[in-house]
């Protein structure tokens, strides 16, 4: 068992090609694994070398809602990525409205929903969980979510990741089995305080979204998977539980939610 589990980073990203060997170093010593999640087809690919090649890595594979390759989603080729064994994921998918213009948001709607349920059939027919990037569209993918549940049942579940919103959503996401996730905002911005004491500790995973929003006191710096630490301290803090207590439910929960 690892001693820490960051349940989505982008350990593909170009940012760790100068180093990677020595980030991963750092991770084997702290006892870090990690969830690397896709965001298009290439990075997809990367996340699964990563995982094939390093015990403790484990992959999510999907297209992002505002990939900016625009990539057409190829159902044939993420099917293949799916059926990989260390693939324990489906994402990062989901909605993004927030660079949208109102002219565009219906038909831009329209797209994202489409590719995020092939993104569901994809997920439920694998028996894999979802990893979901939601912003400023929680009204939408609920809709979305409730209507799928109805259909699949236990069988649709997943994990909404860098979760910044109130207890009331947080509420309707467990209400369907779904997870939250939260990042290392949590060590400087107080407005999730409030989310953070409301969810069941089981409701909750641990993740850096490296190499974004390095967590105090590393902020401004690429963030990477060892500090997801800071993140558990915080939740720990915040719960005001026992830190060793939070430490092994997060490693528990993901293990839980990846079926690892
Ligand atoms: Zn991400």
């Amino acid at each position: 068992m690892p001693l820490f589990f960051d349940s989505h980073s982008h350990l593909n990203d170009a940012r760790f090609d100068g180093d990677r060997a020595e980030v991963l170093s750092r991770m084997k010593e702290r006892g870090v694994w990690s969830l690397v999640v896709g965001t298009d087809r290439k990075m997809s690919e990367d996340a699964i070398t990563l995982a094939r090649a390093n015990e403790g890595l484990y992959a999510a594979i999907g297209l992002h809602p505002t990939d900016d390759a625009d990539e057409i989603f190829d159902e044939a080729i993420y099917r293949k990525f799916a059926s990989e064994k260390k693939v324990v994921a489906i994402g990062e998918c989901g909605l993004d409205f927030s660079r949208v213009p109102e002219e565009k948001r219906v038909e831009e709607a329209v797209r994202q929903t489409a590719l995020f349920e092939k993104h569901i059939d994809l997920a439920v027919s694998n028996a894999l969980p979802l990893m979901i990037h939601c912003r400023d569209a929680h009204p939408d993918l609920l809709q979305i979510l409730e209507s799928k549940k109805k259909e699949y049942s236990e069988k649709l579940r997943g994990n909404i990741h860098f979760f910044s919103e109130g207890p009331e959503t947080a509420k309707k996401y467990f209400d369907l089995d779904f997870t939250i996730s939260f990042t290392g905002v949590l060590t400087f911005a107080r407005n999730y305080d409030e989310t953070v004491k409301y969810a069941p500790l089981d409701k909750i995973l641990s993740e850096t979204d490296c190499p974004y929003v390095a967590p105090v006191p590393y902020r401004g710096k690429r963030n990477e998977p060892v500090y997801v630490e800071e993140v558990v301290k915080v939740i720990a803090n915040i719960k005001e539980q026992d830190l060793e207590m939070v430490r092994e439910a997060m490693v528990r929960n993901a293990f839980r939610a990846f079926n690892i």
